[in-house]
């Protein structure tokens, strides 16, 4: 392993390998990233839904959206790799008048930045997600360029090809330390031994406060469990091919739907149906244990809305991390208190997506050049200044 180098990347995530993609391609390559598993995309990038839309509610982040978005589409040209990008577009259900108010003032946002968002009664609704019910939907809005997209494959593609630049990946490798000399960051202490920096990048994922005090700095991001439930549908004699075997009366194509009332939400995986919800009881913890007795409330509100699944088992299940921030909204740029050290932590369920944008950015900043957006939403001072508006749409 490398006893020096100008920039350390704690973590292998979809953030790191990101911020490793962007700094090679701006030529900077004296670079080790630092993983404590014996693979990449293990933490939360390896547990997550694959979800990529433009719809959110802050401007910043809608940003994020089509800079990102711009990327994914056009993945494999531009990084070598190919992402299974499905864009079938993302549905929100609204069933409450207040909903419906935020939404509209949201479209109107989204359609001034230049995102085609579609305002969609019930029925539309249910037109395109075949099997959905649709009872007590008062409005929907729906955008086709949203879609899914593998995490691997965009993790692996920014860190194959940042290696291919010369970025050093160190696996099975645990930061335990971060020396800080005078203010500013001297040296990154691991199990395999210290390297020698002066410019360190916080990208651990819910581990992003912990990396933080390494340097005495807090991160303010908490770790929330989420799970998701993989059901399968017995197959029909004779169904072949595989994505035919789920019954009629659920989306063939890869819809994401989401009823932003209860945040159940689902999208077609393989033959089978990926969902989830958020449990508003869960309080911060690092243990990523199934929690079955939480599946009966996701099925009460999951058969309502799709009453397909009633027939169906669930064939497996896992959790993982959101890394959430105060107000939903990611943490991307310098750290206060210890020079040196670069935050891109808090992505608040929705940073996979965002990674190819907010890695871009951050590789900006570290290298002295014009991030070309501005940064106060994102900024690690703003919840001293109260200067917040944060994201509404954390599902
Ligand atoms: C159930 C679920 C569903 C989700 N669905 C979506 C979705 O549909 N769309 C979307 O955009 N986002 C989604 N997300 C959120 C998304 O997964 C995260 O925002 C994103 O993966 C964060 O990436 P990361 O690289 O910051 O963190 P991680 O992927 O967690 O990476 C951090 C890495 O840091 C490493 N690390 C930690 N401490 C150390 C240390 N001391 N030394 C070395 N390495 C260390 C960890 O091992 C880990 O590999 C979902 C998340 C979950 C849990």
């Amino acid at each position: 392993m490398k006893r020096s180098a100008d920039v350390v990347i704690v973590g292998g995530g979809c953030m790191g390998a990101s911020v490793a993609y962007h700094l090679a391609q701006r030529g900077l390559t004296d670079v080790v990233l630092v993983e404590r598993d014996k693979m990449l995309g293990t933490g939360s990038t390896g547990r997550n839904a694959g979800g990529v839309r433009h719809q959110f509610s802050n401007d910043a982040n809608i940003r994020l959206s089509i800079e990102s978005i711009a990327l994914l589409e056009h993945f494999a040209d531009h990084v070598g790799q190919s992402i299974d990008f499905h864009q079938d577009g993302y549905l929100f259900l609204l069933s409450t008048p207040a909903s419906v108010d935020t939404f509209k003032r949201n479209v109107a946002l989204q359609r001034s930045l230049g995102v085609d968002v579609q305002w969609l009664d019930a029925a539309q609704a249910a037109a395109l997600a075949p099997g959905l019910n649709t009872d007590g939907v008062v409005g929907a809005t729906f955008c086709q360029r949203d879609g899914i997209a593998d995490p691997n494959g965009v993790t692996m593609g920014f860190a194959k090809s940042a290696q291919a630049a010369g970025v050093s990946i160190e696996r099975d490798t645990e930061v335990t330390g971060i020396r800080v000399v005078a203010g500013r960051v001297a040296a990154v202490e691991t199990t395999r031994g210290t390297i020698e920096t002066r410019m360190v990048v916080n990208a651990a994922g819910p581990y992003a406060r912990q990396i933080g005090r390494l340097a005495g700095v807090d991160v303010p991001v908490d770790p929330y469990r989420r799970h998701i439930f993989i059901a399968a549908f017995d197959r029909p004699a004779g169904a072949t091919p595989a994505h035919e075997a789920a019954p009629a009366r659920v989306p063939s194509s890869h819809i994401m739907v989401i009823d932003f009332a209860t945040t159940f939400y689902f999208h077609r995986e393989g033959a089978g149906l990926l969902f989830g919800m958020g449990d508003p009881n869960e309080t911060p913890t690092f243990d990523t244990t199934v929690q079955w007795d939480f599946l009966p409330q996701v099925i009460d509100v999951a058969v309502t809305r799709l009453p397909a699944l009633a027939e169906a088992s669930i064939s497996h299940a896992w959790a993982g991390l959101y890394e959430i921030s105060p107000d939903g909204n990611p943490i991307i740029g310098p750290a206060q208190g210890v020079d040196g050290l670069f935050l891109i932590n808090g992505f608040s369920g929705h940073g996979f997506q965002h990674s190819p944008a907010a890695g871009r950015i951050l590789a900006d900043v570290i290298a002295g050049r014009d991030p070309k957006i501005d940064l106060t939403q994102f900024s690690a001072e703003r919840f001293g200044t109260g200067a917040v508006a944060g994201e509404r749409y954390v599902v």
